[in-house]
């Protein structure tokens, strides 16, 4: 009897210095095993007097259920223990401060087209889009610039390859007046803004950058009128009532006559300085007299209607409005220049 009582104190100390399972179940197949040293003891009991069997049988088979009973819990312990090991490690601090959600911002060219739409909305334009990818149709031939026209040198694009360079991306947002035009009937008062795309690449040119491009064709619409809305526009655009304009004979072959429009310098006050080439103007945008061909071209009688054109880049604008030196900046997506507009 004391043997299996020093036996199982002996277990029980050496189960409760086990602290992984294991090592656990190791020690339980050494005395619980097949092999175990309870196993042997068991066994054993043949070579006892059928007397004395009954009761070590007995004795042995409660010290074989405190032992069974002793390990399951100390196998939970073990068990809890790792989970609240664990529960710790990975405990999240529900008291730090968030990290923030960085506010989102429009893009300055986004702001300026914007601000570009909803002037000409004002008086009445409509804002219509084209398609990027142009045919040679509507991109030139149809704008009064034929196949060998010295104006498409200036518009050297970007040709996709389909075996007859008919698709191009295009060279202006034009296009689309010939599109508008073809479905509708006068009066006409669109803008168009959108991408287009030439091959250049500097300080003032960049492979892409935003046009909107303006069409208003009716019975009575005259170089006045064209005047008329442009300067208007500039100077709300510009929130600059003083601003001086002045139109300078140009060509383009959609219209007829052609112009440019120049504002005076709004970095010298049209005294002369590096950004306008001392000359005190800027040059702004494109503009004239729908050319009677162009409306031959989309079947509506020139004799009967007329209209004016413009266009206008949208990133010179912006310079402009936000007093940016290089055009490229707009499109490098340096957080810490676009951060500025918002
Ligand atoms: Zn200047």
């Amino acid at each position: 009897m004391n043997n299996l009582e020093n036996l199982l104190n002996e277990a029980i100390s050496l189960f409760d210095s086990i602290d992984n399972t294991t090592e656990l179940e190791q020690a339980k197949a050494h005395y619980l095993g097949k092999r175990g040293v309870l196993t042997e003891m068991l066994r054993g009991l043949g070579k006892l007097s059928p007397e004395e069997r009954p009761a070590m049988g007995g004795h042995i088979n409660k010290l074989k259920k405190a032992l069974e009973k002793t390990i399951d819990f100390r196998r939970e312990t073990i068990l809890s223990k790792k989970m609240e090991a664990q529960l710790t490690r990975e405990a999240l601090d529900v008291s730090l401060s968030g990290r923030g959600l960085g506010m989102g911002g429009l893009h300055p060219v986004t702001r300026t087209l914007e601000r570009i739409e909803s002037l000409f909305r004002s008086i009445g334009f409509t804002v219509v889009s084209g398609p990027e990818i142009e045919t040679d149709f509507y991109n030139f031939t149809a704008l009064n610039i034929p196949k060998n026209h010295p104006a498409r040198a200036v518009h050297d694009t970007f040709y996709i390859d389909d075996g007859k360079n008919e698709h191009l991306l295009r060279t202006h947002t034009s296009p689309v007046q010939i599109r508008y035009m073809q479905s509708k009937r006068p009066p006409i008062k669109i803008i168009a803004p959108g991408r287009v795309y030439r091959c250049d690449s500097d300080v003032t040119h960049t492979p892409m950058f935003h046009q909107v491009e303006g069409l208003w064709v009716d019975e009575n619409v005259n170089f006045s009128a064209l005047k008329g809305v442009l300067v208007d526009f500039i100077k709300q655009f510009s929130e600059h009532e003083e601003l001086s304009t002045r139109f300078r004979p140009s060509f383009f072959p959609f219209t007829e006559p052609s112009a440019e429009m120049d504002i005076s310098c709004v970095m010298c006050n049209n005294k002369g300085c590096r950004i306008c080439s001392y000359t005190g103007w800027l040059e702004i945008l494109g503009c004239g007299m729908v050319h009677p061909k162009v409306l031959k071209y989309v079947n509506i009688d020139s004799e009967k209607y007329i209209g004016f054109a413009f266009g206008l880049g949208v990133e010179r604008l912006a310079m402009l409005r936000y007093g940016v030196n290089d055009i490229r900046m707009f499109f490098e997506n340096d957080l810490r220049f676009l951060k500025q507009f918002n």
